[in-house]
């Protein structure tokens, strides 16, 4: 990317500060500066109601991009289990309900896993990223990572489901690796990468 295009500034539609973190890595070398929001504090918080994670980072995008006037990056991501229909998807943060934390989320799983068989345990991540300017949605990117549900709890590393999530390539769960190892092949950084490709392309076409 040549010096010469001035530094944008982008709107990451998150107060998670590892998130942004992971962000800054990847995008290191683009004329990119990011805010998150903690950055803009008088901001409405934007309610995720869409049905997939798709229509949940572009609500967050389109609905920071307007309330901003930033390029904004919108982000959803869960789990989801083919024995459960898909469940907890959309809901993976609330599934054993509103305010519940990851060990009540990890026990909900294992209960209503217990009965499915070990081939019908299949699961993966999706995480959805949208990048919306005001009123224009600029791109939408996804990444999946697929495994198995274990029964019980392996590894204390990661964060919510990754100690019951059972990586065949790794032999382990996501909370047994490092998080190196977890990010080599994770969901959201499959999306990230493709997300980095998109926003080079926004860079060079504003010329
Ligand atoms: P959010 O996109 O930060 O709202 O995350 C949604 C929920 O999905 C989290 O609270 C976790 O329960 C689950 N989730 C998303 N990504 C991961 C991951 O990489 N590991 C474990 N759980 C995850």
């Amino acid at each position: 990317m040549p010096d010469s295009h001035p530094r944008l500034k982008l709107l990451v539609a998150t107060g998670n500060l590892k998130k942004l973190k992971e962000l800054q890595t990847l995008l290191a070398d683009l004329p990119v500066d990011l805010l998150s929001l903690r950055d803009v504090p008088d901001v409405r918080e934007v309610e995720e109601t869409g049905l997939t994670f798709e229509e949940n980072a572009r609500l967050k995008a389109l609905g920071y991009a307007a309330q901003t006037g930033y390029l904004t990056l919108g982000e959803d991501s869960g789990i989801s289990c083919d024995a459960l229909g898909g469940a907890p998807g959309v809901f993976s943060a609330r599934f054993a309900g509103n305010g519940k934390d990851d060990n009540e989320n990890n026990r909900k799983m294992l209960e209503m896993m217990a009965g499915v068989e070990d081939d019908k345990r299949s699961a993966h991540y999706t995480a959805a990223v949208v990048l919306a300017e005001p009123g224009r949605e600029v791109a939408a990117v996804s990444g999946e990572v697929h495994g198995f549900i274990t029964r019980e709890l392996r590894g204390s590393g990661g964060f919510g489901y990754d100690p019951l999530f059972y990586y065949p390539p790794f032999d382990k769960t996501f909370g047994e690796v490092s998080s190196e190892m977890k990010h080599s092949v994770s969901h959201r950084s499959r999306a990230l990468v493709r997300l980095r490709e998109a926003l080079q392309e926004y860079i060079s076409s504003r010329g």
